[in-house]
């Protein structure tokens, strides 16, 4: 690596080392040719439904990759290996997905053996989570410390980096911070899973409306009521009301951080990282607002008043930074590091 290439992400790369990421979701792959600093020097989407089947993806990715190295941007690069970052539940000793959706003809398959088909080199197939979180993790320099990315959203997920390294459990379901319970007993309310009491049913974007229409109901508020009947009220919007000193909207925010400081605080607990980030569509307005940054204070603190002095009170929790690019350069991130190992 070099320091210009790190710095200028445009100028033409003579013999560096790229690693080819490649990010498949439902709806699209995202490609990207990415040094080992992390910095992306070209990169692509393609609509995953058209492509199809992994074999089609992986031709489609490696003709990418071919094509920037041959003549685009990343001409006289050496392509060194390719890292590939999947949704669902993946068995990381086989490289294959046990459960997904949204992916037919992908439940099954042996990723590994089939980029290794397409083009033989070095690769490794990682959960999209833990993609994300090790992108995150090598931004911020941590070596062999470790991290949790959670994702928030309709579903509410995180990424794990224990001592370095993406962590997916030995059944491919580590992180799935989302069925941690916080709530027990007959009436805690169900999970989309179907158990009682999980921190989804409560701060996931949806038990997050339920909650504001049950304040508003209470509240008689007529106009939250009106708006909340139509169906279309989202996290964005109650955001949006906050800012404007709605004060049920503060008070769902508010009870949103909380149940999920409680539930980051178990986890904290456990792995004791030093660093939790906060990302997905679900943040109440981030780090750019004050209704997002009162978001984060109250998870935080919610951390710290229910863990040990030393885990809360030196645990770093912050928004995530990289966005939509996380999962690719994670994934070329982690091509890397089989091959340096
Ligand atoms: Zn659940």
């Amino acid at each position: 690596m070099t320091s210009e290439s790190a710095t200028n992400a445009t100028a033409p790369i003579v013999q560096q080392d790229l690693f080819l990421g490649i990010d498949v979701g439902g709806t699209s792959v995202k490609l990207g040719l990415v040094d080992a600093s992390g910095t992306v020097h070209a990169k692509n989407a393609l609509a995953t439904p058209s492509l199809g089947t992994p074999e089609r993806v992986f031709a489609a990715a490696i003709g990418f990759a071919d094509s920037e190295l041959s003549s685009g941007s990343c001409k006289k690069a050496n392509l060194a290996g390719i890292g590939l970052a999947v949704p669902g539940v993946l068995d990381a000793q086989e490289a294959v997905l046990r459960e997904v959706v949204n992916l037919p003809g992908w439940q099954g398959k042996r990723l590994q053996e089939i980029l290794s088909e397409v083009r033989d080199l070095p690769n490794a197939v990682v959960n999209d989570a833990n993609s994300a979180a090790y992108a995150e993790h090598a931004l911020r320099s941590l070596g062999n410390k470790s991290l949790a990315l959670v994702t928030l959203g309709t579903g509410i997920g995180s990424g794990l980096v224990i001592n370095g390294s993406p962590y997916g459990g030995d059944h491919g379901c580590a992180g799935e911070l989302g069925h941690i319970a916080i709530r027990f007993g007959s009436n805690a309310v169900r999970c989309t899973c179907g158990k009682r009491g999980h921190l989804e049913a409560y701060a996931g974007s949806k038990g997050v409306v339920r909650q504001l229409h049950s304040l508003a109901e209470t509240a008689n508020n007529s106009d939250l009521r009106a708006a909340l009947s139509t169906g279309d009220v989202t996290p964005r919007d109650i955001a949006s009301r906050a800012q404007d000193n709605c004060d049920l909207c503060i008070t769902v925010i508010n009870q949103t951080a909380e149940y999920l400081g409680q539930a980051i605080g178990q986890m904290a607990q456990v792995i004791d990282p030093a660093v939790v980030l906060l990302g997905g569509a679900m943040t109440f307005g981030g780090k750019q607002s004050k209704v997002g940054q009162r978001f984060l204070e109250t998870v935080h603190s919610t951390i710290v008043d229910t863990t040990l002095e030393q885990v809360g009170n030196n645990l770093k929790v912050e928004f995530a930074s990289l966005g939509n690019d996380a999962g690719v350069i994670g994934a070329a991130m982690v091509a890397q590091q089989v091959i340096a190992s």
